[in-house]
């Protein structure tokens, strides 16, 4: 074949460039929002229709453009954010790429209105393919509005890769949210067909938070801030002891803009390593500011990465920061109950407690001693008693429903109340993790194969890691293009959730910079307990009950369910009734 070089048309260049800028509808979403903020609009309308694939439109109150402006913004690199190679070192405004309306014009159907305060009459400008095909004079107010229809029309791939209009929805929100997070004193509403979504109006950040969270958040959440000669950081941290399984509201702004930084994450995760479990996730809503010089966030081109000069500085000031806001906050743990403090709720059982600053946390607690402050002497003996599996001790043990049981131990005046459905997951997550250290976890051939569907990295991920993954008792028969064939799966799973299951060692993999093969094990065997448990019976019957009770007791953390939550609580009566 003879080669001939040419260069690239200008559509054809736009819309390689679209490909990393526009993936879906909440891309467009966050480049015109991101346009609106840079045009200093404090009103914003957002409304689409189909999740985005069937329109978007953004309208915002921000100062417009001319007619010259209008013509010329869909043109590659026309921005007005930036002149010189100098300005791109210090970016203060969301966009200065130039690319995001020239991508978004060759992948879709555009209608631009925009008006500035000095003209009479806006501008209209329709484009298709790349191309201007109408340009009319318009009444309209001052500012933007810009309509987006049949995205991808000219790609048939790209449009087909798009998901369910759910979760298209929810990539939406998401970025919306997070946009709106960080400028928290812009009226937003948002509609998706017709129906209102959010509408938020100009709020200090707390209140923003709450307004899109909910009000639970009011208690919640833990004020950080420090300020330091290479960042100044602000915001919110949730409560450790709220943290949950899910990764939930994690949200990181350098100088206002959203970044992923896993980094970073994990100095805030290591902040309260003391108070929340290896699989459990902090919320936190966070804010660095760093001089402009030290950072560089044309790293990617949709521009949620940011490139520090002193990362490692910063990881260690927030993880301070972060340290001493929950040490001055007192976290301590308790029931939401109104005499909480008669009641004590075990939390963690951990060996290194955290130095500094100090955090008010006894580690040590444990529910069966007699006094909160007491000496060790009595809860190693209540520990070693069940450890010989003497069962006398126990007693006076009362079904309150199937599900919970009162016992008590010695002849204490303590009363414990027992959660079996926790027991029973503690006990046989125990027994799991035992088994997977042992390697003893056997494989069971599935009838018909099962297939994982991945994307790229993902395949890249397994085929880097088939050892691990098989040494879990997964056989996998061949790796395909984008799926890979398992023939046999662990003994205690069933097929049904392979996809996920593999999934999820794919994730644990990929933190595995931070997380050791220990804390793949821990997952995996939450999620072989949580299979296997959700059929059991819990027993009501005494002598079974007592059997359940010392074999929790012989478990490594015995008064903690697997979700971090308690599994025995006591209750002193003449704590709460002196
Ligand atoms: P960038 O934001 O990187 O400059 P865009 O392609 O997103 O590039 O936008 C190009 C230019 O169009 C912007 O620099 C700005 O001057 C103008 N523009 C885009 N959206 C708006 C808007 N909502 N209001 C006013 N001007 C806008
Ligand atoms: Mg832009």
């Amino acid at each position: 074949m003879k080669q001939t070089i040419q260069i690239l048309k200008d559509n054809v260049i736009n819309q390689i460039a679209a490909g990393e800028v526009i993936q879906r509808p909440s891309s467009i979403i966050k480049e015109l929002l991101e346009n609106s903020i840079d045009a200093q609009a404090n009103n914003i309308h957002i409304i689409i229709k189909k999740s985005g694939k069937g329109l978007i439109q953004i309208i915002d109150n921000g100062i417009g453009m001319n007619i010259q402006d209008a013509k010329v913004c869909f043109i590659k690199h026309a921005t007005s954010k930036i002149e010189s190679t100098d300005d791109i070192t210090k970016i203060s405004t969301m966009g200065f790429r130039g690319e995001a309306l020239a991508s978004i014009a060759s992948v879709a159907e555009v209608e631009l209105k925009t008006k500035t305060q000095d003209e009479e009459i806006g501008t209209l400008i329709c484009i298709d393919n790349s191309k201007i095909n109408k340009i009319t004079q318009t009444a309209c107010k001052r500012g933007t509005s810009i309509i987006v229809k049949n995205l991808f029309f000219n790609i048939p791939a790209r449009k087909n890769f798009l998901k369910s209009d759910k979760i298209e929805l929810k990539h939406i929100i998401e970025t919306f949210i997070q946009i709106a997070l960080s400028h928290h004193h812009i009226n937003f509403q948002f509609t998706n067909d017709g129906k209102q979504l959010y509408n938020l109006s100009t709020e200090n950040f707390k209140n923003r938070i709450i307004q899109l969270f909910g009000r639970r958040y009011k208690q919640k959440i833990l004020q950080i801030k420090e300020q330091t000669t290479i960042v100044a950081i602000d915001g919110f941290l949730g409560n450790p002891l709220d943290a949950k399984k899910t990764r939930g509201e994690q949200y990181l702004f350098v100088n206002n803009r959203f970044i992923r930084s896993p980094y970073l994450n994990h100095a805030i995760k290591e902040s309260m390593a003391d108070l929340i479990q290896t699989d459990q996730h902090p919320s936190y809503f966070i804010f660095l500011n760093i001089d402009h010089q030290y950072i560089d966030v044309n790293v990617h081109p949709n521009k949620t990465e940011v490139k520090f000069e002193d990362e490692k500085s910063i990881y260690q000031i927030l993880k301070s920061a972060c340290k001493r806001t929950i040490g001055m906050s007192n976290i301590k743990p308790s029931l939401d109950f109104s005499i909480e403090k008669s009641f004590e709720v075990p939390i963690h059982i951990q060996n290194n407690p955290p130095k500094e600053p100090k955090i008010n946390v006894n580690s040590d607690f444990n529910p069966f001693r007699k006094k909160f402050a007491r000496d060790k002497e009595n809860t190693q003996n209540i520990q070693k008693l069940f450890k010989e599996e003497n069962t006398s001790d126990i007693y006076e043990v009362f079904n309150i429903d199937n599900r919970y049981a009162l016992f008590k131990i010695n002849h204490d005046n303590i009363i414990n109340l027992i959660d079996k459905k926790k027991a029973i997951e503690r006990i046989i997550y125990d027994q799991t993790i035992q088994s997977l250290n042992n390697q003893e976890i056997n494989s069971q051939l599935t009838i018909n194969p099962t297939t994982v569907e991945l994307n790229a990295i993902d395949m890249q991920i397994i085929k880097e890691n088939n050892t691990t993954i098989e040494n879990l008792g997964y056989k996998i028969e061949s790796i395909e293009k984008e799926n890979i064939i398992i023939s046999a799966i662990p003994f205690y799973l069933n097929q049904d959730g392979t996809q996920e299951f593999i999934e999820l060692i794919i994730e644990s993999i990929k933190k595995s910079n931070t997380i050791t093969d220990n804390q793949i094990t821990k997952e995996i065997a939450k999620k072989i307990t949580y299979q296997k448990t959700t059929h059991e019976k819990y027993p009501n019957n005494k002598d079974l009950l007592i059997r359940l009770i010392n074999k929790l007791m012989k478990c490594e953390i015995p008064f903690i369910g697997i979700d971090g939550k308690p599994s025995v609580i006591s209750v002193e009566p003449n704590k709460i009734f002196n």
